[in-house]
């Protein structure tokens, strides 16, 4: 049965494509796109965007081990009514994702319950450890789309060559947290003079950029596909804007949280708002945003990370790193576009594109023939951020009551509704 989705403002960069139209899905397909195309179904669309379902390339979803924080498919649909499609989940988990039956149990659950799809991301070294190199070659029969020790960073740079360079026989990216552990050990928040005012121990800006340094000098030498996460600071965009001047293999990206705040919002020392890496200072910030636009940032990604509220309601030196992230990455990133510092294209690119290319992942346009993973995105509906109504399992997003403007009314997973907003949906109902 085909269904149209009628008059939006069709946005697929890939195509080159971005103007009101109708969309054709049959059998879970897109089929064409055009005017006054008919139909046995028709999602009235107008007012809205219709993009290329969004991918987060940088999730946790915590199972197995922490369900208590988030599942496979509460994540999930936090995600779909976010307007993502798919995700990428992140190694450390309980058991770590360091072997092939650990990333079949993740595929396993996420064939059962999961909203959208599930990429897992496999462990680059043994229970994140930075000693031994994980179970790569089983992870990838089984469906790894990356390597990542995530939380952590190998510390010897030895191991991260080895890993670098197995990987690249395997044809996977290296996705690098970077952080010399060594610098930030005690702090909790970037070092500066917001720190030394709250009198909280800093993390400096160079323990990021030395390992960003360190991680695209070994990309060099190993030819291997280097993709940095969640870059934080100047330093770091300088030293990535450098590489690719020089054709160095390296990627990067930002999460919506660096791209909004900076260290200042900690004045009231929220612990939502303690993550690692920290939120630097406002020239920090600029400089992020710079680089998303001149495309040194080729992704933006949530890292989302979900904590229970006694890991938050505590000391901020003792409260976890780490904020959830999925049903607030578009909106935030929208401010940028209604600011006039995105276009509607480049915010498909940096949230479907480019994280379909630098994972190799199905997706990030509706060209013909491709499965339906579509977002429909209202981009004026204003709404305020209710932390109690999302659908992660967990609370913990400084945003609670911040008022945003558009979010995903609709998310399809191959042409069927992975998720529908309450009011919009009551809408339609009301226009048939
Ligand atoms: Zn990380
Ligand atoms: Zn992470």
């Amino acid at each position: 049965m085909s269904l149209i989705i009628k008059g939006g403002r069709v946005i697929d960069p890939v195509g080159g494509l971005d103007r009101v139209c109708d969309l054709e899905i049959d059998k879970g397909r897109i089929v064409r796109t055009g005017r006054g195309l008919s139909g046995e179904r028709v999602l009235e669309a107008s007012g809205l965007w219709v993009l290329p379902g969004l991918i987060d390339m940088h999730v946790h979803l915590r199972e197995p081990g922490y369900e208590y924080k988030e599942t496979i498919e509460s994540g999930s649909r936090a995600a779909a009514a976010g307007g993502f499609t798919a995700v990428a989940c992140m190694a450390n988990t309980d058991p770590v994702n360091d072997n092939g039956s650990v990333t079949d149990f993740i595929l396993s659950q996420a064939r059962r319950r999961a909203a959208v799809r599930i990429y897992p991301v496999g462990a680059l070294t043994k229970k994140l450890k930075g000693e031994q190199l994980a179970e790569i070659a089983e992870m990838k029969v089984r469906g790894v789309v990356a390597l990542s020790d995530d939380g952590a960073t190998p510390m010897n740079a030895e191991v991260m060559r080895r890993g670098l360079e197995y990987a690249s026989t395997f044809g996977l990216p290296v996705i690098a947290h970077c952080d010399d552990q060594n610098l930030s050990r005690k702090g909790v928040m970037h070092e500066g003079a917001v720190s030394m005012r709250l009198g909280l121990p800093g993390i400096p800006d160079a323990a990021e950029a030395c390992i960003v340094g360190r991680e695209i000098l070994l990309a060099e030498l190993t030819g291997a596909a280097l993709h940095i996460a969640h870059v934080s600071s100047r330093r770091s965009v300088a030293l990535i804007r450098g590489a690719k001047e020089r054709g160095v293999a390296v990627t990067a990206e930002v999460t919506p949280h660096h791209l909004t705040l900076n260290d200042a919002a900690l004045a009231e020392y929220d612990t939502n708002l303690k993550v690692s890496p920290p939120l630097r200072t406002e020239a920090d910030r600029r400089a992020l945003v710079e680089g998303l636009i001149d495309g040194t940032l080729d992704a933006v990604a949530s890292d989302h990370a979900p904590h229970n509220i006694a890991e938050k309601e505590v000391e901020f030196e003792n409260a976890a790193f780490g904020m959830i992230g999925l049903e607030t990455s578009l909106p935030l990133l929208l401010r940028l576009v209604h600011a006039g510092t995105l276009t509607p294209s480049q915010l498909v690119q940096v949230m479907a594109v480019a994280p379909a290319r630098i994972l190799g992942l199905p997706g990030g346009t509706l060209g013909k023939g491709v499965d339906a993973d579509v977002s429909l995105v209202d981009p004026d509906r204003v709404f305020s951020v209710d932390p109690q109504t999302l659908l992660s399992r967990s609370r913990n997003t400084p945003f609670g009551g911040w008022e945003l403007k558009g979010k995903a009314v609709c998310t399809l997973l191959r042409g069927k509704k992975a998720y529908e907003d309450r009011e919009w949906k009551s809408r339609q109902k009301v226009s048939s």
